[in-house]
């Protein structure tokens, strides 16, 4: 195996629309050495090496690409789409983060065995640092239909995950590469919104079967709309620090929470998050009475309503667990109290105690009839504005 790497390679030899690796060496002919030995042009296997001209990116860059198109060579031509720098071969909306290699890939070489936890009863799972241990989950729904979770800790210079705790990946066609994987993002699957005109994109309200900011990728009129900077508010496309499960921002994952554990296997079960255990985090796997064992889900806010009124509505998606009670309405800026208990057959509260001179930072959770409650919801920011006289809101991702 040869690597071929130059340096200082001037931008406009990039080849090939500017990639700064590849699989292959592009030789007119193969060389013929003094001592017999053939070098081969030709791509990932059939050639006798990979080349990178990525020098001018710096000693990180340059050893990860070499580790990607190596990769090549061992899995193929393909690359994996939204899975950003937590997989070697990823490929867009995000390019070049290729950083430590994706649970799926180190088990396809045979480096790691994932812990796989039966399909019909309740379990109990303590996963370390993935990057550092290989420790790993999987729930095989199917063959070739999986979920695999890993705990990133941050504590490696390949773990480039932008958020600590538990990821989730529902894996499908995980017998052959490249696998789609869809990280299952703590903040959410959404509706987002195109302006053409102002070519922005942004997320509107949530939704269970829409997309999250890693995966959402959409042309329009000849402009790439995903979730980074130009187009969009922030670099979501490359991960956040709400894209992990935790005790405190998402606990749940359960077939009606959001993002939810629906598969095309049918196969019900409900990841909670329990409890740190020094630098370990253990997982209740749930197959059986998943809502009964479980706290309900945190809701989901889908804005304010009537936003002339001095008092606004609050509404809310109702949550889905069949043994739901209620949901709690809290205020958490500026001054912290309750303002409403609403039965579970409601999915609004109308606010009379808003500050017209602060941001007011509202909260919604959720009760169950074992009086276990969720976390609070993500917040919803209020503010006065004076002018237009009316209510002006927006969801933010932390709670
Ligand atoms: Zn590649």
């Amino acid at each position: 195996m040869v690597f071929l790497i130059y340096r200082n390679f001037a931008n406009k030899l990039f080849y090939n629309q500017g990639w700064t690796g590849s699989a292959h060496f592009y030789m007119t002919k193969n060389i013929e050495t003094n001592d017999g030995v053939t070098i081969n042009t030709g791509r990932l296997h059939k050639g006798s090496g990979i080349q990178q001209r990525a020098g001018k990116h710096g000693f990180d860059y340059t050893k990860y690409i070499s580790a990607h198109e190596f990769a090549h060579f061992l899995f193929g031509g393909g690359h994996i789409r939204n899975v950003t720098n937590l997989s070697l071969l990823n490929a867009g909306p995000v390019w070049n983060e290729s950083r430590g290699m994706h649970s799926w890939e180190r088990e396809k070489l045979d480096w790691i065995n994932f812990i796989d936890v039966p399909l019909d009863k309740n379990s109990t799972i303590t996963l370390d640092d993935y990057i550092t241990t290989g420790d790993v989950l999987r729930i095989p729904v199917s063959k070739n239909e999986w979920y695999l979770v890993e705990k990133h800790q941050n504590i490696s210079s390949h773990d480039w995950a932008k958020d600590e705790g538990i990821y989730i990946y529902h894996i499908q066609n995980a017998n052959r590469f490249p696998p789609t994987i869809t990280i299952e993002c703590a903040d959410g699957n959404w509706d987002f919104k195109i302006d053409t005109k102002t070519q922005t994109l942004r997320k509107s309200t949530p939704n269970k079967k829409g997309k999250n900011e890693t995966n959402f990728s959409q042309r329009k009129n000849k402009t790439n709309y995903a979730c980074y900077k130009k187009v969009y508010g922030d670099n979501s496309a490359w991960g956040d620090k709400y894209d992990a499960f935790d005790l405190t921002y998402n606990n749940i994952f359960s077939p009606v929470s959001n993002p939810s554990s629906k598969n095309i296997g049918k196969k019900e079960f409900t990841i909670e998050i329990k409890e740190k255990v020094g630098n370990k985090v253990s997982l209740n796997i749930y197959f059986e009475d998943i809502y009964q064992n479980t706290l309900p889900s945190k809701p989901q806010i889908v804005g304010i309503e009537n936003v002339h009124s001095i008092t606004p509505t609050l509404k809310w998606f109702q949550n889905e667990e069949p043994d739901l009670d209620g949901y709690t309405i809290s205020i958490v800026q500026p001054i912290k109290k309750t303002i409403g208990n609403v039965r579970k057959t409601s999915n609004e509260l109308k606010l009379t105690n808003l500050n017209l001179f602060a941001e007011n930072l509202i909260s919604v959770s959720s009760f169950d009839t074992d009086n276990n409650n969720s976390l609070g919801s993500n917040l919803i920011s209020i503010k006065w504005n004076n002018t237009k006289k009316e209510w002006n809101y927006t969801l933010l991702e932390r709670n």
